[in-house]
């Protein structure tokens, strides 16, 4: 049967009961002609294509996403006193851990920014890196070395120690990080309380009135100081509930960082993201290990 056979089927008698009949015969008419037949496969295959594609952009993204540590540094030194000291060699090999594992070492802005874009999967190797306090030692040891290798790096600082507690940067040491465009100052509180112990101290007004000074002096001297943004905060301690969350809602930080060591992943509270605090033991394969998705 040839094609305008074909079409002169189609177009006769269109009754709506005998819509199926003719779909089913159409087909065997269609199969039986090999440039029909062609035609049919090459409609089905871009069907099934189409169809494939609407799924993989619309399906639930889940442990798909992947995951993504977040290194929080304290102090760096000639000796690792305690759990807060990292040295020199040891950070070192980390960073080139980090280079031969191939992993990218991307700012905490751009992974926010991936986490809240459901469409946005994490990247299979990237890793953040932040440091907690404005310890002069971060300044002196750690901030040449981002420099050289070009790294993105998050500080969060509470302001009533800067210039003014004798082991904090600076305003002028920060400003000069600042402008480097690598590194990005964040909110640790106005000067790092104890939420736990104020709230047994202090009545429930005076408490939050207490936590809402905190956390919003803090943000305003921040962002007078760099004339950007603030909006990631620190929580001090790692000390977080419900009713501080809230509180910092409040106060206008959209997100914020706590000391639980596991990698982030989509289903994290973009409120309490985990972050590892990394030690001088943390080399070779126990670096490896918190780099890697296992909790
Ligand atoms: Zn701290």
């Amino acid at each position: 049967m040839g094609r305008s056979a074909i079409l002169k089927y189609l177009l006769d008698e269109s009754g709506a009961a005998m819509l199926q009949t003719k779909a089913v015969y159409a087909y065997r008419v269609c199969i039986a002609n090999t440039a029909c037949r062609f035609a049919l496969r090459l409609f089905s295959l871009s069907a099934i294509c189409f169809i494939t594609m609407i799924w993989a952009t619309t399906a639930e993204p889940t442990n798909q996403r992947g995951c993504v540590a977040i290194l929080l540094y304290h102090r760096f030194g000639a000796v690792a006193d305690g759990e807060m000291t990292v040295t020199m060699p040891v950070f070192l090999e980390q960073l080139r851990i980090l280079r031969e594992d191939g992993f990218q070492v991307i700012s905490l802005i751009d992974l926010l920014s991936r986490l809240g874009n459901k469409d946005t999967a994490l990247p299979a190797k990237a890793v953040v890196i932040t440091s907690d306090d404005g310890h002069i030692s971060v300044y002196q040891e750690m901030f040449p070395i981002i420099r050289r290798e070009y790294l993105p790096l998050t500080l969060f600082v509470y302001p009533s120690a800067i210039s003014n507690a004798s082991y904090a940067m600076t305003w002028a040491q920060l400003q000069e990080m600042q402008k480097t465009g690598l590194v990005d100052i964040e909110s640790h509180s106005y000067w790092h309380p104890n939420f736990k112990t104020e709230r047994r101290r202090l009545s429930p007004e005076a408490y939050r009135r207490f936590v809402q000074d905190q956390l919003r002096r803090s943000k305003a001297v921040l962002e007078q100081k760099f004339g950007s943004a603030v909006n990631v905060l620190s929580w001090p301690f790692g000390i977080y509930d419900a009713d501080l969350i809230q509180a910092a809602k409040m106060a206008g930080y959209t997100a914020a960082v706590t000391i639980e060591r596991r990698p982030v992943t989509a289903a994290d509270n973009v409120m309490a993201l985990p972050r590892y605090i990394v030690t001088n033991d943390d080399t070779g394969g126990t670096f490896r290990h918190m780099l890697s998705c296992s909790r």
